[in-house]
């Protein structure tokens, strides 16, 4: 008899005198707070583990006497008062100090991102971009900056991946029900929730507004799944990355208008916006259109809105940037036009990469931002370079693209055996991480002690990976005796085997399969049965990239070869818990991407905090990271061969290298043992990279750099440009639009004679004429670059000196500027030897927040 089974789900009342579990469980708080984690996990860890670490899910599903049982229990009781008791301290800490007296009362915020990785309980991220934006939140509450992310809630999030018996990613989606995530619905000011209209061609889409709680950073997530809508357009926010190039557009419209239109239902009114990678960059049309509707001109309503933000660029790899062809643009926005008081040239415009067709959302946001920047000192530059055209006189060096080098957040990505320890030598190391001098004392820990927690990690990731691989393995089908031999070297003792992780998505430009190039001395250095070596993959590859996606058939076959079986192992479902895991417990950490194309990564970053040793190609943040101790490195640092050659030759050198280095360095050292069997070579130098790395490479670090250097100028430019009624933006649009017509006139030339030989610290005195071709004296400064290198590269790192407008005497008759200008520099050159000089003409005005940000300038 097949009798039908209905599922009801009876949710348990929670106890009164624990009721605050329901507050820790709907704040992501507990992503990052392990004795949080523990209140739940304690009252019934069977019903912890089958609700997957979701404290949401959990008290839906655990049973009622448990609950009970923990609300009688005096030790349980103990602890989570005390839970309670700090995370109401959490929420009440003050802004350092040095931060609070440079905010203004008003200030805040607002950051767009596409997606964010807090934890596996909240899918709604795929990689390293959103599991940084996740950082920045958490960093941000930990300071207590007044913020505001904004991004979309994902129905089906991410797809879950498998890998089947011959090596195929298998993608699947599930629906997520929202009711076991830790989110609410956004309420407005009157008690109501939050929904936002868009407009889409033919019809309107609703999207409804969620809110997530991270520590105290509020977090609103847009989700188009709602009843008013149709049903194409219900699914618009169903995948992460999914559907085709209109989902991706309809997507960002709801990112980016929608996300600007939320914050408004919610009566907040950003000082600082920023918008992180292109996707978010539709926010600016939004705020463009709020001000045209108060009678601003265009252009000089993008002049305010480009005052107040900020753009971080995230891909060297020209595909990573999103173009939408200028049809499907026509199709969405020609409605909004009128409103934006914009032709559709325009309005492309807006969106147009030099000597490139279609509408770009970098190009969008580069316009729509005066602050740019990559996230590592290389990417900067490289990023520099790949703008260049958007600032066509200026060389890339000098343009307006800078850097902010990625962090990751330390209580999230350090273990808990090393927090531990932590707190018990220095109990507020969580306020001291900006200062590289307090993090010595890691190097006073005796070894023994060190290494024994290095070991500890090491048995929780081998424990869970062979927890992992034996599901997998399982299910493709292979026997128990197969499945044992596979991790036969795993289940050595802990400290006798070198474990060597590598998890990231799987890109070709990230070289997963560089280890392979050659096969045989990879097998011979794999052969010695008594100082074995295990390598860990784990990632995803985009479901729609087939080279990636061949990767990781390629990695399968290689670890099925009978040389390669057991040492070569390939874990599938990559997630935060699988990397919290990995970048503690592996002992080395191998990078390999295509030089320059990591922007900064930041997997390694956490393995380094861990104590684990970086083996990695000289790009992204390892660029900077590598540094040596004395005569103690922090990891290992392959350099990149110079690609403008051969890459086939590129890749096959370095590969070679990074052999040699696990050779003839990385083995004998972990392998080296004193007579406790302890490796205090190599214990060292985990010392220095937790020493050398944790202060550096932290999302507080990260956070406050953004402040300092980028949030709170924007928030006083966009208020300097935005008082009295503009008038500071109109001047500057009238100056711009002045020079781009009569720059093509301007010229100068140098017209005093100069001295062949002078002493150092002697001044010269430089006279240059400038024909101004109808601009106003004061409209243009003349520079000088001192130096002694007539390369462009090194111009830079010469002495500048500017003059800041005209230095003679300005006309009388304001009416008719003169024709010709002179500008008189006075310079004191404290180099010796022979020097060279070069002479320019740039536009000047003291509302441009960047020197050169009309990209115009005339050399001598
Ligand atoms: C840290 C992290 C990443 C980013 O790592 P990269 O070094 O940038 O490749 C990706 N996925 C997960 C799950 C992570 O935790």
């Amino acid at each position: 008899m097949n009798a039908s089974i209905y599922t009801l789900e009876i949710t348990p009342r929670l106890p009164a005198r624990i009721a605050r579990l329901d507050d820790l469980a709907n704040n992501l708080y507990y992503s990052w707070t392990r004795s949080v984690r523990h209140l739940f996990s304690r009252i019934d860890p069977l019903c912890w583990r089958d609700t997957e670490d979701n404290p949401r899910l959990f008290l839906l599903r655990v049973a009622q006497e448990k609950l009970d049982e923990a609300a009688e229990n005096p030790v349980y009781l103990a602890d989570y008062d005390d839970a309670c008791r700090h995370f109401d301290e959490y929420l009440a800490r003050p802004l350092p100090t040095d931060l609070a007296e440079r905010l203004a009362p008003n200030d805040l915020v607002a950051y767009f991102c596409a997606e964010y990785g807090f934890h596996e309980s909240l899918p709604i991220y795929s990689g390293g971009l959103g599991i940084l934006a996740g950082d920045h939140c958490k960093a941000v509450s930990d300071l207590g900056l007044p913020f505001v992310g904004v991004g979309l809630m994902y129905r089906q999030g991410y797809f879950k991946q498998e890998i089947d018996a011959q090596g195929n990613q298998i993608a699947t989606y599930q629906d997520i029900d929202f009711d076991t995530l830790p989110i609410t619905k956004a309420v407005d000011a009157r008690g109501g929730h939050v929904s936002v209209a868009l407009n889409f061609p033919g019809r309107i889409v609703q999207a409804q507004v969620w809110q997530a709680q991270i520590g105290r950073a509020r977090l609103l997530l847009l989700d188009t799944d709602i009843e008013e809508n149709r049903d194409e357009d219900r699914q618009i926010t169903y995948r992460l990355y999914g559907g085709d190039r209109r989902t991706r557009i309809e997507q960002e419209i709801v990112l980016g208008i929608g996300g600007v239109r939320a914050l408004r239902a919610l009566g907040l009114s950003p000082t600082a916006w920023h918008i992180n990678e292109g996707h978010a960059a539709f926010q600016v049309i939004e705020r463009l259109r709020e001000l045209v509707r108060q009678d601003y001109p265009p252009s000089v309503a993008l002049e305010m809105v480009a005052a107040a933000t900020v753009f971080t660029t995230h891909t060297p790899v020209p595909a990573g940037h999103d173009v939408f062809a200028e049809a499907l643009i026509h199709e969405y926005f020609e409605a909004l036009l009128p409103e934006l008081n914009l032709t559709e040239e325009t309005f492309l415009a807006l969106g147009r990469q030099p000597h490139q067709a279609g509408f770009n959302m970098t190009a969008l946001a580069l316009h729509g931002s005066r602050q740019h920047n990559g996230v590592s000192a290389i990417h900067g530059r490289v990023a520099a370079e790949m703008v260049s055209a958007f600032w066509p006189e200026v060389p890339a060096e000098e343009n307006p693209m800078t850097h902010v080098t990625n962090g990751v957040h330390v209580d999230t990505f350090l273990a808990r055996e090393f927090s531990q320890l932590f707190d018990s030598l220095r109990r507020d190391w969580r306020l001291h991480l900006r200062d590289q001098s307090f993090w010595s004392f890691v190097d006073t820990i005796p070894d023994e002690r060190f290494w024994s927690v290095r070991c500890a990690l090491k048995v929780d990731l081998i424990r869970d990976v062979c927890q992992r691989l034996t599901r997998q393995l399982e299910s493709d089908g292979l026997s128990d005796i197969r499945i044992d031999r596979t991790l036969r070297y795993l289940k050595r003792r802990e400290s006798e085997v070198l474990i060597v992780g590598f998890a990231r998505r799987f890109a070709t430009y990230k070289r997963a399969n560089l280890l392979f190039r050659d096969r045989e001395r990879l097998a011979r250095l794999l052969a010695d049965e008594q100082r074995p070596i295990v390598f860990l993959f784990a990632g995803k590859a985009h479901p729609a990239d087939e080279p990636g996606k061949a990767l990781i058939r390629e990695i399968w076959q290689i670890a099925n070869e009978p040389a390669f079986h057991g040492r070569i192992l390939l874990l599938e479902g990559y997630d935060m818990a699988l990397a919290r895991k990995l970048v503690a417990g592996c002992d080395v950490w191998l990078n390999i991407p295509e030089y320059p194309l990591e922007a900064s990564g930041t997997s390694g970053q956490k393995a380094s905090m861990n104590g684990a040793l970086n083996l990695s190609v000289a790009d992204g943040w390892w660029g900077e990271g590598y540094q040596e101790q004395g005569e103690v490195a922090n990891g290992w640092s392959i350099k990149p061969y110079n690609r403008s050659f051969n890459h086939e030759y590129c890749d096959n050198e370095e590969a070679s290298d990074l052999l040699t280095l696990l050779e003839g360095e990385v083995k004998p050292m972990f392998f080296k043992r004193n007579e406790n069997g302890v490796p205090v070579d190599w214990v060292k130098h985990a010392k220095v990279a937790i020493h050398t790395v944790l202060p550096q490479f932290n999302a507080t670090r990260m956070v406050c750099d953004y402040i300092t250097r980028h949030y709170l100028v924007a928030a006083r430019h966009g208020d300097k440009l935005t008082a009295n009624g503009g008038a500071m933006a109109k001047d500057l649009d009238t100056f711009k639009r002045k020079v781009r017509e009569l720059w093509p006139g301007v010229s100068g030339r140098l017209i005093n004679e100069l001295p062949h030989r002078i002493h150092s610290h002697e001044e010269i005195h430089l006279e240059v004429e400038v024909n101004l071709n109808g601009l106003r004296p004061e409209e243009v400064a003349v520079e000088c670059l001192f130096g002694h290198d007539h390369t462009q590269d090194n111009w830079l790192t010469q002495q500048r000196f500017s003059t800041d407008s005209a230095t003679s005497a300005p006309p009388t008759d304001a009416a008719a500027p003169p024709r010709t200008q002179i500008y008189r520099l006075a310079i004191r050159i404290n180099l010796s030897g022979l020097q060279n000089f070069r002479l320019r003409v740039v536009p000047s005005h003291p509302a441009q927040l960047h020197p050169y940000e009309l990209g115009l300038m005339k050399w001598l």
